[in-house]
């Protein structure tokens, strides 16, 4: 653990330019520098770095930070990782904090459940290829399928024997690992006359993997037709497992998204796998559960667009449409793809190779805000109160989108599928913006008796005005809250003047003269 004094000098001592330049070639301009941003794809210069400040901004997709911030996005490290590297190229010697006891007691918990899942990960993907039990049931299920051995081995696919029943836990405990830990994984079920079972019982397992690689819970498929049992079990909730904090094949996926700037989100483990061995490998399971904000940011992290792939007769999609606000929310772009009745990707995967099947996506794939209209409308037929409610769902969808223009070109869209006037749209959008609008500004500590909530679709009007978002915000600012006052640190100054000292200080100019 490295401790805060050292964690402070790295920062005050790490200069952007220095750590930015070694990535990007960068041309002065003003007090700042400029270059090519190493996050999209682009031909004209929109990544600001600026030494003032000790932070880089890329204006086209939004990412940069500071010098750790940027390392972590462009390398796809942790945050103590981007430390070391910046403590190495500065020269700082770590200091290694002293650790209390239970800090000490906690790490080697933490450490000690990560080996046993790497022995367990490694245990049984052994039987899986190398006993006979395993091959005759395991792999020749996978193989069934048509997964490829190699695919089998790079996702550590295993197989738990049926019997005895203990068969996992008597090797781990002759291995030396602890009881305790055993249990705690969640391996091992403790059973009251001390008899350590296994929970991973005549299943196929597919090991879930952490962003930086390691096995942080298993899943296991039963392979009998016997409906007494669970088709699927997970590893219980843990120390080191939070169930809405991962996403199953993140770790294979991540260098992918960010090359296709893309991430498709399926629903379970053979789904991914059988995509990534058709050739399409920016693709990641939420393995059943909705869609959590932890999720979401989990693939922000290595891009904005995420298209969720749906079975053709999926019962899940309407109850996933409501973790789906929370994705519009974070300013994702949400398409979404149906696939033919009776396919799931898994299947479809097998039938095509992956440029087939990113024609597919790409010429079916629909904007989210438009697929989840024409379901609901499906639903509310002939139904005007159904319709209501419909309508003030997709109002809500709409305007938690931050992007102003966007939201301009989804009104217009709705307002065609509905048969209803953009002005009432837009009054339910002004409304629902209003209220979080409130919400901020208690935040901020503003007054809000000033704000004026009767401007119409002023959305529509500053996205005429202005095409530069960051401008259109600004001068937004600028109109409403310019005289309004506030505090920085001892001095009272207008909203009016910090602005505008700040774009002195920084010399930039609006672009639009107006
Ligand atoms: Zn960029």
């Amino acid at each position: 653990m490295i401790d805060h004094a050292t964690i402070d000098r790295i920062f005050s001592t790490a200069q952007i330019y220095d750590v930015v330049s070694d990535f990007v070639s960068l041309k002065k301009r003003g007090t700042n520098y400029i270059g090519l941003c190493p996050f999209h794809n682009e031909k004209t210069p929109s990544f600001i770095v600026s030494p003032a400040k000790n932070i880089c901004k890329c204006f086209g997709c939004g990412k940069g930070g500071s010098p750790v911030n940027f390392l972590m996005e462009k390398e796809q490290i942790s945050y103590p990782e981007a430390l070391r590297y910046l403590a190495k190229k500065y020269n700082i010697e770590i200091q290694e904090k002293e650790l209390t006891p239970e800090q000490i007691a906690q790490n080697t918990e933490r450490e000690s459940l990560f080996t046993i899942n790497e022995f367990a990960q490694k245990y049984f993907a052994d039987i899986l290829l190398a006993k006979s039990e395993g091959q005759a049931i395991g792999l020749s299920y996978f193989r069934e399928r048509g997964m490829r051995d190699d695919i089998i081995q790079k996702f550590g696919l295993g197989y738990a024997l049926e019997n005895p029943r203990d068969a996992f836990s008597k090797e781990a405990i002759r291995k030396g690992y602890k009881k305790e830990f055993l249990v705690k994984t969640g391996l091992t079920i403790d059973s009251e006359n001390d008899y350590l079972a296994d929970r991973f019982r005549g299943r196929v397992l597919f090991p879930v993997h952490t962003v930086s690689g390691k096995v942080v819970a298993f899943g296991g498929r039963v392979l009998k037709s016997d409906a007494k049992t669970a088709k699927y079990i997970n590893s219980p909730e843990s120390e080191i497992y939070k169930k809405r904090e991962q996403l199953y094949g993140i770790y294979f996926a991540k260098q992918r998204i960010v090359q296709a700037d893309c991430c498709y989100l399926v629903e379970g483990y053979t789904d991914v796998i059988s995509m990534h061995q058709a050739g399409i490998e920016n693709v990641v399971a939420s393995s059943g559960t909705a869609l959590t904000s932890e999720q979401i940011r989990l693939i922000r992290r290595f891009t904005s667009n995420i298209t969720l792939i749906f079975d053709g007769d999926s019962a899940g999609i309407k109850a996933s449409l409501k973790g789906i606000d929370l994705l519009l929310e974070e300013g994702m772009n949400i398409k979404v793809l149906l696939l033919p009745d009776g396919e799931d990707p898994d299947s479809f995967a097998r039938k095509q190779d992956a440029s087939e099947f990113i024609t597919y996506i790409n010429e079916h794939q629909t904007d989210f805000i438009r697929f989840k209209t024409q379901l609901l409308l499906e639903d509310a037929k002939g139904d005007p109160i159904k319709r209501a409610t419909l309508i003030k769902d997709i109002v809500r969808s709409i305007s938690v989108i931050p992007d102003i223009t966007e939201r301009s070109a989804y009104v217009r869209e709705c307002s065609k599928l509905l048969e209803i006037e953009e002005s009432i749209l837009y009054n339910g959008i002004n409304q629902q913006k209003q209220q979080q609008r409130e919400q901020q500004v208690k935040v901020a500590n503003l007054p809000t008796k000033e704000i004026n909530n009767t401007i119409p679709s002023e959305d529509s009007v500053y996205s005429f005005l202005f095409d530069n978002p960051s401008e259109r915000e600004i001068i937004r600012c600028l109109m409403r809250y310019g005289e309004q006052k506030f505090h920085v640190g001892e001095n009272e100054v207008s909203v009016a003047r910090y602005i505008i000292d700040d774009l002195e200080r920084d010399q930039l100019e609006l672009s639009n003269p107006l």
